[in-house]
């Protein structure tokens, strides 16, 4: 073949490019007009598609087969329904590009998300009022106003301690208004919601619901808070869609909160995804925590692990602090106890990039 061959039939490909440019084009503009038509009603039609494509594949002389052009041809259906969803359908109400101010919650005062590093702290699960009022004491002494406690449990095991249900909702409430603090308590059940808003002050949904859809869609029916925590195998995109389901409930108040999550590493509990906090918070409005303590499991990473926290840009961090871990009825390897959290704090505020 000579030169001039080759040159004269990349011209005619080049041609072809365009003229498929141009029908492809032509067909999407086609397409966005039945889409005003059908204005209201459900787009996707898969009768419609199977006749186009049974109709392609009768006229399919080769010498593509016609599994090839039943692929290439579903590409073009795939894009032309993309094309006429709405323009809101395309941009989360979590992301960025709905919203580029960021999204700051306020809780009694504190705020989460407006620059300041914010902390929560509280033993894993609430397990009586003194338990409770000795961590809310030392936490509040350090000048922190988020306290955690965990009345509902979603153990691995069922006849692992499950939590004290209302009762410990009860003696959160107790504590909170004694020491004057902000309540955050995970919530397994939609049926649970109602209840619990007369005690917490912000909803946790825990990794192992973060794709409980009607949790989500209840918590997004209220008018409370919403800490989100990552599921234990959730991408980043399955974690900004189930805050979308949140926030398409109406509740704009959501906090994320990454906590690691499973690989094959089982020198951690999980593996703290780090670079999920700037993806994060580039693709979302909502402000993003760190809990150091499920993400890591071990007390000898909590200070390093905060401190990456903070620096890679988290809102703040969450971490259980027990009075005494050995005897807690649940991550009694990783909180910290009393003493711990005073030193936890104080290297902490001693790193230069953090201001406490
Ligand atoms: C918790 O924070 O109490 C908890 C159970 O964490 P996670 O859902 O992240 O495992
Ligand atoms: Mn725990």
């Amino acid at each position: 073949m000579s030169l001039n061959e080759l040159d004269q039939l990349r011209n005619r490909v080049d041609e072809l490019n365009l003229q498929l440019l141009h029908a492809i084009n032509e067909r999407a503009k086609l397409v966005q007009e039945i889409g005003r038509v059908k204005e209201g009603l459900y787009r996707y039609d898969p009768v419609r598609e199977r006749k186009m494509l049974d109709h392609i594949k009768e006229n399919n002389d080769g010498p593509f087969e016609d599994s090839t052009i039943e692929h290439i041809f579903k590409e073009i259906f795939k894009a032309g329904l993309e094309l006429q969803k709405d323009d809101h359908r395309k941009a989360l109400l979590v992301s960025r590009k709905k919203k580029p101010e960021d999204t700051v919650i306020d809780l009694k005062g504190e705020k989460i998300g407006n620059g300041n590093p914010s902390f929560i702290f509280g033993p894993c699960a609430v397990e009586s009022y003194e338990q409770v009022a000795t961590v809310a004491k030392a936490v509040k002494d350090k000048g922190f106003q988020l306290l955690r406690g965990g009345a509902y449990k979603p153990r691995t095991s069922p006849y692992d301690f499950q939590g004290l249900g209302v009762e410990g909702l009860k003696i959160l409430k107790r504590v909170a208004d004694e020491y004057d603090m902000a309540v955050i308590s995970e919530i397994v059940s939609p049926n649970q919601i109602e209840t619990a808003l007369n005690y917490i002050d912000v909803i946790q949904i825990g990794a192992r619901n973060m794709q409980n859809f009607e949790l989500l869609k209840a918590a997004g029916a209220t008018n409370k808070p919403v800490l989100l925590k990552r599921g234990l195998a959730a991408t980043i995109e399955e974690f900004i869609n189930a805050a979308e389901y949140i926030m398409s409930q109406g509740n704009g108040q959501i906090i994320l909160c990454e906590r690691g999550i499973r690989t094959y590493e089982r020198a951690t509990r999980n593996t703290l995804d780090i670079s999920a906090v700037p993806i994060l918070k580039q693709e979302t409005h909502l402000p993003v925590l760190v809990d150091v303590t499920h993400s890591t499991g071990r007390r000898d990473l909590l200070l390093p692990a905060a401190k990456a926290a903070l620096a890679i840009g988290a809102d703040g961090v969450m971490a259980e602090v027990h009075p005494d871990p050995a005897v807690a009825l649940s991550d009694s390897a990783q909180q910290m106890d009393l003493n711990q959290f005073d030193k936890f704090i104080n290297d902490l505020k001693s790193a230069s990039f953090v201001h406490i």
